[in-house]
């Protein structure tokens, strides 16, 4: 049953649109189940209908004419229920819904299971048999099964098909025009533009339909990458020849068959020449011989699918081997990938990058703070995103909401271009605010702070009336870099950046990495990396490393004297007095070399794990301050990966044992005299940020584009107002109602343009 079900998944997952989805699923359910009807209804939300999409054993006519009202018949008893109904004999239900001309009333025994996708109930599938008898445990499992499996490829291909362009049969389906596709927001604005999809190399799966450039050159390039790969195989036969029995051996010439048949190669120049260029082409190829493979009942003819992928392969690293590096990115490129990585982003000129879409991750991950960094629209997590079919497409990515629109109708762009008018002119509302102190209304100075990370963004940001850098990130340039970066080349980085803001303060973080953040030439695998090695964890177990590092922060230092170090991810108080101790020793060795005693900088411990709050005082009274990094301790707190879309919507800093903790935090701080800031992400969100003010925060770090926003907010609550907001925040139970409280706080305060746009 395993090895059925899996083909029919994959099968499905491969079909190019909804239509033959669900065509598919009927036909394969009905065989694997031996029934003698399938049936398989999609609900239509905005008429709250369910209809036939797809029957073998219905009269074919009536798909899309067979429309049942939400409630009404046994699809909608299964759909109500969401759970399935299990009959022996359907028309004598008191439910039983006839409809005349379907055929219907041959059949008996009837199972309805629903098909769910992320709680949201897509359709029902549908059994019957003709025989009056109701179906057993292991059919039902059968059916649930498949069903849940199904859902997620159903979405994926409703998003890129639509469902209304089904219900006549006969109709091309329309383009999912107004039906936006959900992810997560990742950072703050709405990007319109051309979706340009990144692919990583040597997945055929992930390779995007594009139109040929010059047919004939692609048609040249398949074949010399066919040549190539026989070459290989000739040459592997040639070196294993005395190691392997000859039976072994034939598998080279069965590739060797396959790469002669004519049938890989017509069809491939076939597709090329019909407008797909020649990587699609390969692919659509490839996955249509595995299924004629795989079909077949000769377990070794089955199993020869495995090959054929692993051929395609093959030649698609021929074909990627000297990509012609692309530089025709449209004037404003939306940047589309099932995974991005920050020199993905780089590679694109900032001026023509108007939003990012992202398959995984979520708002907390390092690409989508990155984004926000440089003030580019982002949708993470939209799982359900066709990639392969939206390359050229125009595309909306709202960052505000998460939301994606593919092809959008005209009314849906015009209103996303009135929200970024509107944001603009709120954008030169808050620049007025540039240079007035971030100062409540009853004289509490909350100075704000920016995060950085690239040098690149360091510069501009000196102009955004921030008062100093609350959390550089020195990872990423570890991260660019192809080696450990030595001590001058970290010297001239650090200095660059403490010199771009002296003589304000630049809190510079030692090397985080570990959890996702993962160096190339350092590569560390386990199980569960962010409760792994990471952070200081690494770096006191490579002194060798962490001593370059502070060197060259303290040389860097010198002369200025506007450095404050920070450590990340302390979890134990050892820690702390480890690292001070190489702290001490790098000052001291700078301090003979360079022959005038140098001063220790201020230093900060990350509360970022649940013990540090546990011990915030035991860790104060070490140090100079305390700087909350609210993403990990949310994640850590609430046991939600920070980067796991499927668990995203229960990431919520505003979760009151967030705010709890943070409390304890502040108050450990300033029972040592220490002061205490936030720099994750919450710092940037204006409802947190009220509350923030309202625990005795003493400085707030966030992205530079959200820090006129914040700048905002401070301006606008006293520190008295805050506080009896957080109060009343306190006393509620869960992160949604904090945030309504707050938000309805803010609009009341005449700042309703913030809630808008942050949630
Ligand atoms: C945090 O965890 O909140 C933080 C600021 O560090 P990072 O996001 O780099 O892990
Ligand atoms: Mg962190």
């Amino acid at each position: 049953m395993l090895e059925t079900l899996r083909r029919i998944i994959e099968e499905v997952n491969c079909a190019p649109n909804l239509e033959q989805a669900l065509t598919l699923i009927v036909r394969r359910v009905k065989q694997a189940m031996e029934v003698d009807l399938c049936s398989v209804y999609l609900a239509d939300s905005a008429r709250r209908q369910h209809v036939l999409m797809a029957t073998e054993g219905l009269n074919p006519n009536s798909v899309g004419r067979v429309k049942l009202r939400f409630g009404e018949g046994l699809v909608g008893l299964v759909a109500e229920r969401n759970e399935p109904v299990n009959l022996d004999d359907a028309p004598r239900h008191a439910q039983y819904r006839y409809c005349p001309g379907s055929g219907e009333e041959q059949y008996h025994a009837f199972l309805g299971v629903p098909i769910v996708h992320h709680r949201k109930l897509l359709g029902v599938l549908v059994v019957q048999r003709r025989r009056p008898a109701r179906f057993d445990e292991a059919e039902i499992s059968f059916m649930i099964t498949i069903a849940a499996q199904l859902a997620g490829g159903i979405a994926h291909a409703e998003a890129s098909g639509g469902v209304n362009g089904l219900h006549r049969k006969g109709n091309p389906p329309s383009p999912p025009a107004n039906r936006p596709l959900q992810g997560l927001p990742g950072a703050p604005g709405v990007g319109i533009g051309t979706a340009v999809v990144i692919y990583p190399p040597a997945d055929l799966d992930a390779i995007p339909d594009r139109e040929p450039q010059d047919p004939e050159q692609e048609i040249a390039a398949y074949q010399a990458a066919v040549e190539a790969v026989r070459r290989d195989i000739l040459e592997l036969s040639r070196r294993l020849e005395k190691h392997l029995p000859a039976e072994e051996l034939a598998l080279f010439d069965a590739y060797l068959m396959l790469l002669d048949s004519g049938t890989l190669n017509d069809r491939v120049t076939e597709q090329i020449r019909a407008g797909n260029w020649v990587q699609a082409a390969l692919r659509n190829t490839i996955n249509e011989h595995v299924r004629i493979f795989q079909e077949m009942d000769d377990p070794y003819l089955s199993e020869r699918s495995d090959d054929l992928r692993d051929l395609g392969l093959r030649i698609l690293t021929y074909l990627q081997k000297n990509p012609p590096a692309r530089t025709d990115y449209p004037a404003r490129t939306i940047l589309v990938a099932e995974e991005l990585t920050a020199t993905l982003l780089a590679e694109i000129p900032t001026e023509q990058l108007a939003g990012v879409v992202s398959a995984r991750g979520s708002r907390s991950s390092h690409i989508a703070i990155l984004c926000r960094a440089m003030g580019v629209p982002a949708v993470m997590g939209a799982r359900d995103l066709p990639i392969n079919r939206i390359d050229g497409r125009e595309i909306i990515a709202d960052g505000y909401t998460g939301r994606v629109y593919v092809s959008p109708a005209k009314e849906v762009r015009a209103e996303f271009e009135r929200l970024i008018r509107r944001e603009a002119r709120l954008a030169t509302h808050l620049a007025h605010l540039r240079d007035k102190p971030a100062e409540t209304p009853d004289g509490v100075r909350i100075p704000l702070y920016i995060n950085s990370g690239l040098i690149a963004d360091v510069i501009p940001s000196r102009d955004c009336g921030a008062e100093g850098i609350g959390l550089y990130r020195t990872e990423f340039p570890f991260l660019a870099a192809e080696r450990f970066p030595g001590e001058e080349q970290q010297l001239q980085i650090y200095r660059t950046v403490l010199q771009s803001f002296a003589p304000l303060p630049v809190t510079l973080r030692t090397l985080d990495v570990g959890g996702d953040k993962n160096l190339p030439y350092f590569p560390i695998e386990e199980d569960n990396p962010f409760l792994g090695w990471r952070g200081i964890r690494i770096t006191l177990d490579h002194p060798e490393i962490f001593m370059v590092q502070l060197r060259a922060m303290l040389r860097a230092n010198h002369q200025l004297g506007n450095l404050r170090l920070l450590l990340p991810m302390v979890s134990n108080v050892s820690e702390v007095d480890e690292a001070l101790e190489l702290i001490e020793r790098a000052r001291e060795e700078l301090s003979e070399e360079l022959e005038t005693p140098l001063e220790r900088p201020p230093v900060g411990v990350m509360v970022e794990v649940p013990s540090a709050v546990y011990q915030a005082g035991a860790l104060a009274k070490r140090v100079e301050f305390l700087s909350v990094g609210s993403n990990d301790l949310t994640q850590y707190l609430l046991a939600v990966d920070r980067n796991n879309a499927r668990v995203a919507d229960l990431f919520d800093s505003l979760h009151p044992a967030v705010l709890q903790a943070l409390r304890q935090v502040v108050e450990e701080a300033h029972r040592f005299g220490r002061e205490v800031s936030v720099c994750g992400e919450m710092a940037g969100d204006p409802a947190a940020a009220v509350l923030l003010l309202g625990m005795g925060m003493d400085s707030l770090s966030m992205t530079v584009s959200g820090l006129p926003r914040i700048k905002w907010v401070i301006r606008s609550f006293s520190r008295r107002q805050a506080a009896e907001l957080l109060e009343q925040a306190l006393a509620m139970e869960d992160a949604h109602s904090i945030r309504r409280h707050v938000n309805a706080a803010l609009e009341r305060a005449g700042l309703g343009g913030l809630v808008h746009a942050d949630r």
